[in-house]
């Protein structure tokens, strides 16, 4: 293509997304004014870094089911699924009633209660590496007491993490880390990068407490891991008795048992959240059994591992509803077949149209990218549009689609397959109606 046409094709793209924008904020007064007033008592109106985009972000009315209204009456068919937290739809019957009796039963109780040992035996049945089970309130929080239950148990210092991976608020390492990190010692690898993160922790080998993994990067784009590199991970770790930690947080429910029941790996510890309690607010560390022994206060000298609402009731026993009445592993297969063919069905779609858009990942989980360029490791994505990437989601937004800003989808459990045939012919739809403006193969 010549440069010219490339030049005339970026000012149509650019006319495009400002005319979409202008569209956006017309359709929602509602949405708009709420910003506004948010702006008032908490910077930039938001406090959660992900939801907010341009030019003012959507603010949600209700959720029914899979779809969600907002505040001026748009109704959308909800693919983000809560960024995984969601699987269960908004207020599912069976979680629903679990909360409800869980209410009945009194929140607050301060004490051990039944429900958090019946949901820790449905989490140890289930992940291969889980020999004993804590619950924490959130992802961040499982993998920041991952990390120091590695390092007091190694008495190492260091952390391997991943360029571009993310796992929290002040783990985040897009770019390589933010300055806000939590103040650990890390040392940044290359994902899927056998030789070059091989080198790096035989180097550091001796000063090497953990090694942090996603099975597939999420927030970098659902850029997931070559299986060799992660058994290559965990043949160094064991070899240099370092303790290999997936965070499962997200790719837990790639089947029953997660990514690492799906691949046949097993890491010393691994990290859980999102939909595991119920949609509640939830998250876990666990492991092998001497690692997770530090922490049993029957035995002298044991670690102190405190939170007030680590067995709150409500994400108890909606967990356990979850795990033992919806979410059972036959459930997990399938929707993970769902997930892959809707990837490949959206692929066909950009393939056959000659558009430059592809959707990466694995499983339940997808990430759109405006480039045509193979993505295997984090460089390959920075490659994508990001234009291109906000004028699809204003489209489908427009279509009833909701899907995340940077264009990560996360299929729940109650999103039909009707819905599906509807979400893969807006995205035709869009494709054919833009084939001005997007980047072609
Ligand atoms: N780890 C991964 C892989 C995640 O995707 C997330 C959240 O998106 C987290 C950890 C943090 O979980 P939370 O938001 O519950 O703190």
């Amino acid at each position: 293509m010549s440069t010219e046409t490339i030049a005339r094709r970026n000012r149509s793209l650019d006319v495009a997304l400002s005319e979409a924008r202008a569209l956006y904020a017309a359709r929602r007064p509602g949405s708009k004014a709420q910003h506004d007033a948010a702006r008032a008592v908490m910077p930039g109106g938001n406090t959660r870094t992900v939801l907010f985009h341009g030019p003012f972000p959507l603010c949600a009315a209700n959720g029914e089911g899979a779809f969600l209204t907002d505040l001026d009456g748009h109704r959308y068919l909800n693919l983000l699924g809560e960024y995984t937290a969601g699987l269960f739809g908004h207020s599912h019957p069976v979680i629903r009633a679990a909360i409800e009796a869980a209410l009945d039963g009194g929140v607050n109780l301060g004490a051990h209660s039944t429900m958090e040992a019946e949901l820790a035996r449905l989490v140890c049945g289930r992940f291969p590496s889980i020999d004993l089970v804590r619950f924490t309130n959130s992802g961040t929080e499982a993998n920041l007491m991952a990390i120091a239950t590695a390092r007091y148990a190694s008495t190492r210092e260091k952390v391997m993490v991943f360029k571009g991976g993310y796992h929290g608020g002040l783990l985040y390492f897009g770019g390589g880390g933010i300055p806000i990190n939590a103040p650990y010692p890390f040392v940044v690898a290359r994902y899927n990068d056998i030789e070059s993160t091989r080198a790096t922790i035989r180097k550091e080998a001796a000063k090497l407490a953990a090694i942090l993994v996603e099975p597939m990067m999420g927030s970098a784009g659902c850029i997931p891991a070559a299986r060799d590199f992660l058994v290559m991970l965990c043949e160094e770790a064991s070899r240099a008795g370092v303790v290999l930690i997936f965070d499962e947080v997200m790719t837990s429910r790639f089947s029953g048992g997660g990514a690492q029941a799906l691949d046949g790996i097993t890491p010393d510890m691994t990290t859980l959240g999102k939909y595991i309690g119920g949609g509640m607010s939830f998250g876990a560390f666990g492991g092998r059994r001497d690692l997770m022994a530090i922490y049993d206060p029957t035995l002298a000298g044991s670690m102190p591992h405190a939170g007030t609402f680590n067995n709150n009731v409500l994400s108890m026993a909606a967990g356990v509803a979850g795990l033992s009445q919806v979410f059972t592993p036959d459930v997990a297969t399938a929707l993970h077949q769902r997930g892959e063919a809707l990837r490949g069905r959206l692929n066909r779609i950009f393939a056959d149209a000659g558009v430059a858009l592809q959707m990466t990942g694995r499983s339940s989980l997808m990430s759109l990218h405006a480039t045509a360029a193979q993505i295997q490791f984090v460089d390959d994505a920075a490659t994508s549009s990001d234009a291109v990437k906000e004028l699809v989601f204003l489209d489908l937004l427009e279509r009833g689609y909701y899907m995340a800003r940077r264009g990560f989808i996360a299929l729940s459990l109650v999103v039909t397959d009707q819905d599906l045939d509807g979400f893969a012919e807006a995205m035709a739809s869009i494709v054919a109606e833009r084939a001005d403006v997007l980047p072609r193969r």
